[in-house]
């Protein structure tokens, strides 16, 4: 893949190419300390009061002072605790101040966690009160209303970093003015500069925080406003700097890299207008709506900054939505880069009354004013490919081993089902399907021109029934033609066929495979046998795959099981059973549990060429390799997506010492693999560490 397509805007931004200049010569030719006496120090002093004038114009600071900092973070911190400080004086002083420190619900973690741990810190005892929201994520004023009075400091954000939702400040400043005269407001503007018009000192915001990174200037530097009058306490005490403000050796080459960008932002002629900016939105709204039909945006586009989408697609996950993505070369996530590592659903949109699929799915694409009608164009070009990708049937025979028939792990919840298919015969079965995953195995199936014959459960339990029921409710299957668990009561291709101890039990045929129902531990659930049967018969050997839902294969399982498998058959469990969705009884019995074997990136060439026989495999999903497999050190990755593991065990396990080395996107999925592996047995599973992303370019 070329170039990336960076369309994380709102969770930082590469540095203006001017910047990185006014940054370098800050730190080379005017690199002295603005508080020496010399002309070294002088001539710094002067780019740094330079810096702090355009600052001053572009925020519309007024008579108010604008301090630099280290980021928003620290501007958060310095009003919150100004705030509060001023606040305990004037109670201690006999004022009724209020007992709220109200927030709106989407502001950054930032806020409320400032909020909560100053309060405590200071025993100021107020408490804490997130304001609502509505569906498009204002903040609900007629709440505000009745809050206010009791309010001893507000913080509300002037544009959402998730959603890019504008808040209502007139509005807001409205109710404070008219409710809570003294109360203390601060304005996160982050996402606002040099998107949205300023005049700070033109309104009633006492505290106004912003990021240069997230502004074409480097992480590390940012400014804080704070209205002529507001109370301000410093957060950093030391050397007197920022005329005693906040101590410390001033950023210079930030500051630097912040004044080219705040330069161009004046100047006006390399930053995009809004309406260029809102052009460009539609045409990428356009080609997501061309490229994932029933795609929802999260955000009314009227009611937001035009360099931000946030959306969600019915029956696709985030993660998947993101991998799908970041395999294009676009760059995007699934809602602040903050909470990128915690798979939780969106607070943001949570707060904003969404239903679970769209705070759980929701994924965030924006870009920044300086964006080109080229890079737009090509952003737009892999938005559709991803769209086709994502149409690609998961369930088409493997091109690994060529078999024509197949075997798909779905799993939700921690727990794993499994689509068992045979394309010649173009039929499929579904065992134990996870809650809330029918209409995407629904769509998978009909993608794939499968017909559907049977629903399966392993257990009677309540919760899979139900998920059941919801599978053969989508695909619209005859409820009445199959009994609790899902075998068919009668009809073409249910017979009986011989098992490894003589019994006799019930099967349909699923192409050259049969599948063969037994009786479960407790009599009321099923474990299910697939394999090639010869002569209506099917003995260990022959036995393939085994679906055992909840139950552990061992001597002691109550139905005889470990009699009726080889060592070799692959267990394909609904919960994880040694740490992996599938496994082979003799592997499980005979492996020494190691520490997972991880391959440095750096040590990847020289690997291949000390193991002429490695095998390269890429463990992301079909979709994912529209752009084709991973190509590294001149080898050609074989695709084994990790959903299509199970299938693909007896291959690998057959050859227990040739090395396999499994890779992906960020190196996690290549690391379940290669612990599954290793776990069975195979003796030179490897993951790539670090994944794809951090692979030498080929
Ligand atoms: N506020 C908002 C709205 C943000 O988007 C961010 C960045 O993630 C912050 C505050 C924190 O900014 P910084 O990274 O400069 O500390």
């Amino acid at each position: 893949m070329s170039h990336d397509i960076y369309l994380d805007a709102n969770a930082t931004s590469p540095v203006l190419p001017a910047a990185a200049s006014a940054a370098l010569e800050a730190m080379q030719a005017c690199f002295g300390n603005p508080s020496s006496s010399h002309a070294t120090g002088l001539r710094a002093k002067a780019m740094l009061d330079g810096v702090r004038v355009r600052a001053r114009r572009v925020l519309g600071a007024g008579t108010g002072r604008v301090l630099f900092t280290s980021g928003a973070t620290e501007g958060i911190q310095t009003a919150v605790l100004s705030a509060l400080c001023a606040v305990r004086e004037r109670r201690a002083a006999g004022e009724e101040c209020g007992d709220l420190l109200i927030y709106g619900a989407t502001e950054h973690k930032a806020v409320s966690e400032s909020l909560a741990h100053w309060n405590r810190l200071l025993g100021t005892g107020l408490t804490l009160c997130a304001l609502p929201v509505d569906g498009a994520g204002r903040h609900r004023l007629d709440l505000l209303r009745e809050l206010a009075p009791r309010a001893a400091m507000v913080c509300t954000m002037a544009a959402n970093n998730e959603t890019g939702t504008v808040s209502d400040l007139d509005g807001i400043a409205g109710v404070l003015r008219e409710c809570a005269p003294r109360v203390y407001w601060m304005v996160d503007c982050v996402q606002a500069l040099g998107k949205l018009p300023l005049d700070l000192a033109g309104s009633r915001i006492d505290y106004a925080p912003f990021s240069g990174h997230k502004l074409y200037a480097p992480k590390g530097i940012g400014m804080l406003y704070v209205r002529d009058g507001a109370p301000y306490t410093p957060l950093i005490i030391g050397g007197g700097q920022e005329a005693g403000q906040r101590s410390g050796t001033e950023n210079m080459a930030g500051i630097a890299a912040l004044g080219a960008v705040l330069a161009a932002l004046e100047q006006g002629d390399s930053f995009r207008t809004h309406a260029e900016l809102a052009a460009m939105r539609a045409r990428l709204a356009e080609s997501l709506v061309e490229a994932f039909p029933g795609i929802v945006f999260n955000a009314p586009f009227e009611l937001t900054l035009p360099t931000t989408l946030n959306f969600a697609v019915p029956d696709m996950a985030s993660k998947d939505l993101l991998d799908l993505f970041d395999a294009a070369g676009v760059r995007v996530s699934a809602g602040s880069a903050c909470s990128a590592a915690k798979a939780a659903p969106s607070y943001v949109l949570e707060a904003m009354g969404l239903p679970a699929w769209r705070t759980s799915g929701a994924v965030r694409l924006s870009f920044g004013p300086l964006a080109t009608d080229a890079f737009i164009d090509e952003a737009c070009a892999r938005i559709r490919r991803c769209g086709r990708a994502a149409r690609h049937p998961a369930l088409a025979p493997s091109t690994f081993s060529g078999d024509r028939s197949g075997l798909l792990q779905v799993s939700a919840g921690g727990r794993h089902g499994w689509i068992l298919f045979d394309a010649d015969a173009a039929t499929c079965v579904a065992i134990d399907p996870p809650a809330g995953m029918a209409a995407r195995i629904a769509a998978q199936v009909r993608g794939s021109g499968l017909r559907m014959l049977a629903v399966l459960g392993t257990d009677a339990d309540p919760a899979g029934a139900e998920a059941r029921a919801a599978l053969r409710a989508a695909l619209g299957l005859d409820t009445h033609a199959a009994d609790t668990l899902g075998w068919p009561r009668a009809g073409a291709g249910v017979g009986s066929i011989t098992l490894g101890d003589g019994s006799a039990a019930p099967a349909i045929a699923i192409g050259d495979e049969v599948l063969v129902r037994l009786a479960g531990g407790d009599g009321r659930g099923a474990v299910f046998l697939a394999g090639r049967a010869r002569d209506g018969k099917l003995g260990p050997a022959a036995v393939r795959l085994a679906f055992t839902g909840g139950l552990m294969i061992g001597e002691a399982a109550p139905h005889g099981l470990a009699r009726l498998v080889d060592g070799g058959s692959v267990l394909c469990h609904g919960l994880d059973a040694g740490g992996a969705p599938c496994t082979t009884a003799q592997g499980l019995r005979t492996a020494p549990a190691g520490p997972l074997q991880q391959l440095q990136p750096e040590r990847l060439d020289a690997f291949l060429r000390a193991h002429e026989d490695a095998l390269l495999v890429d463990v992301r999903e079909a979709c994912e390799l529209e752009a084709g497999t991973a190509h590294l050190h001149g080898i050609e990755a074989q695709a084994v997506p990790l959903s299509r593991l199970a299938e693909h065990l007896g291959h690998f396990l057959a050859a227990p010492r040739r090395p396999l080395v499994f890779v992906c996107r960020s190196g996690n999925r290549s690391a379940r693999a290669a612990l599954c592996l290793q776990r069975l047995g195979h003796a030179q599973a490897w993951s790539l560490a670090g994944g794809l992303a951090l692979a030498p370019a080929a």
